[in-house]
């Protein structure tokens, strides 16, 4: 089949998925006031595929049909296929401004990579191995959306969830011949409302004992699989409001996140890659090098959303001549440092690409731990900008209505600036408003904080993954030289006495 279509895309979400949004069943989320503006960007960047502007840069031959298949899906052997790849990921960010962390590149990087590594999950039940294997080949020859879902939901974090007093955490209940079934909560799962399968994958540590092995499991399910009920938070999105340009990043792109709940759920062995084993679900990480594959989908977005806030930044203070001050320039050129941090983290993890036991190239990790542990702060920073910049302009404009309301003439005269005219100028600080102050812009904080997993323990990973040695060397090598310079320094005194 190959690529999807927008409106094949469309057409496939209307399945049996129960999704509950503010109280209510979803009958349809490709209709519903609030989801379906992110529907419809999804649909938008999957059409991209088949547009002849962007078709070259987002597909590739399937090597296995032939067929025209999404560039995500593609894995890397060589430095011409990084670069492909990478320029495939911008064209999709930079539609969206870097602001839709799940548009389906990031899952579809991260499955070609876990299909790659396929040998690790046969190690033991070689049926597991296969199974990675024509799953990750079934999601590209078939252009699956995909959300995934890893973390056990926040009960009592302070003892292991095989110890938890309430046992809500999605586990293994029942075994058969053709599967096994689970029951229990997972957390969160970003655009499942608009996915068509679900990689149930293990989080990151599990104890080492026999009771933790009902947690340790992963398995890909249809998200309208019956016993799976998805509660989405509220949506950011405003169905009510009188314009579509007052709140351009809500209305187009709100993910949404969801908690899942299994009930009695069943998961056929053909869909299944870890089943009981903590020993295995520990190392899926580090071992099938899956992380650096999908940071540098984040990082390519990463430079996508700063290129916007630049833009952004840089015409808010040309609007009033803001930018004529030594201050405002230094801020600008704050995100600058920002935009060409990343692009030179990517070019690096390119450069410093490693070869995989799988046969592949993955990018160095080293160098994307710099956006992985280092874009949230950035991102923040570039929020705080917009707000120093733009002042009272972001709540003193107002809805785009206004333009054709009764007050039009009022409103075309006072909201002009110096360069630009009422109409451009409310467009622009509506926009800087959903991307620095709205619901929308706080969710894009969190998600950048928490996407990836809790920052504390990442950055506690990469103290433990760094290689310390060669630094702690050089300390050796450096105390020794004080230390001679030192009794050369004695000796050259008692010499002088
Ligand atoms: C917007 C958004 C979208 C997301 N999308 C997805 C998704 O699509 N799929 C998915 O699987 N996950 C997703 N996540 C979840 C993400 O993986 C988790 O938020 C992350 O792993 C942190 O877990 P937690 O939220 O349960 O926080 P917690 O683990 O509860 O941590 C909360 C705080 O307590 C501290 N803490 C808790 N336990 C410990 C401990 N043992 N040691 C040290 N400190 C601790 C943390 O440092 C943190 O400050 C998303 C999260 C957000 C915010």
């Amino acid at each position: 089949m190959g690529i999807r279509t927008g409106q094949g895309y469309l057409q496939s979400l209307r399945d049996g998925r129960r999704v509950l949004i503010d109280g209510e069943v979803v009958a349809d989320v490709t209709r519903h006031p609030r989801l379906a503006g992110a529907a419809r960007t999804i649909s938008e960047l999957l059409d991209m595929q088949h547009d002849a502007t962007h078709a070259q840069a987002l597909t590739f031959d399937s090597p296995s049909s032939g067929e025209k298949v999404g560039i995500s899906h593609l894995l890397p052997r060589t430095p011409e296929d990084l670069r492909r790849r990478r320029e495939g990921l911008k064209t999709w960010a930079d539609a969206t401004y870097g602001m839709m962390g799940r548009s389906p590149d990031f899952m579809n990087v991260m499955i070609a990579a876990l299909g790659a590594a396929h040998p690790f999950f046969g190690q033991k039940r070689s049926e597991f191995g296969d199974n990675m294997q024509r799953y990750a080949q079934h999601c590209r020859e078939h252009d699956i959306v995909m959300t995934h879902v890893l973390v056990n939901p926040q009960v009592d974090r302070s003892r292991p969830v095989e110890k938890q007093e309430k046992d809500l955490a999605a586990k293994v209940v029942r075994e058969g011949d053709a599967g096994f079934w689970i029951s229990g909560a997972r957390t969160v799962s970003t655009l499942a409302a608009f996915s068509h399968e679900v990689l149930v994958f293990p989080s990151t540590y599990l104890t080492p004992s026999p009771e933790a092995a009902d947690y340790a499991f992963g398995c890909a399910l249809p998200v309208d699989t019956p016993g799976i009920t998805w509660i989405s938070r509220p949506s950011v999105s405003s169905g009510a409001t009188a314009s579509y340009a007052d709140l351009p990043l809500s209305n187009r792109m709100d993910e949404t996140d969801a908690v899942v709940i299994f009930d009695e759920v069943f998961v056929p062995w053909e869909r299944t890659f870890l089943y009981r084993d903590v020993e295995l679900c520990n190392q899926v990480y580090p071992k099938t090098l899956s992380g650096p594959h999908a940071a540098t989908q984040s990082a390519v977005r990463a430079l996508a959303k700063t290129e916007f806030m630049l833009a952004l930044a840089l015409s808010i203070a040309r609007s009033t001549k803001i930018d004529e001050h030594l201050h405002v320039q230094g801020m600008l050129a704050e995100i600058m440092v920002f935009a060409e941090t990343i692009r030179s983290v990517i070019t690096a993890s390119e450069v410093n690409a490693k070869p995989t036991p799988w046969g592949t190239l993955a990018p160095d990790a080293n160098a994307l731990w710099v956006v992985r542990l280092g874009f949230p702060k950035m991102f923040v920073r570039m929020q705080e900008i917009i707000q120093l910049l733009g002042a009272s302009g972001l709540v003193a404009v107002p809805s785009y209505a206004e333009l054709q309301g009764p007050g039009r003439e009022l409103v075309e005269r006072y909201y002009q600036s110096a360069q630009s005219d009422a109409d451009s100028r409310i467009r622009l600080f509506r926009l800087a408003f959903d991307a620095s102050m709205s619901g929308f812009a706080g969710r894009q904080q969190l998600y950048e904080r928490y996407y990836t997993g809790d920052p504390v323990r990442l950055a506690g990973t990469l103290f433990n993954l760094y290689d310390k040695k060669p630094y702690h060397e050089q300390m050796s090598r450096i105390l020794e030289d004080i230390q001679r310079r030192h009794e050369s320094g004695q000796q050259m005194e008692e010499t002088r006495s």
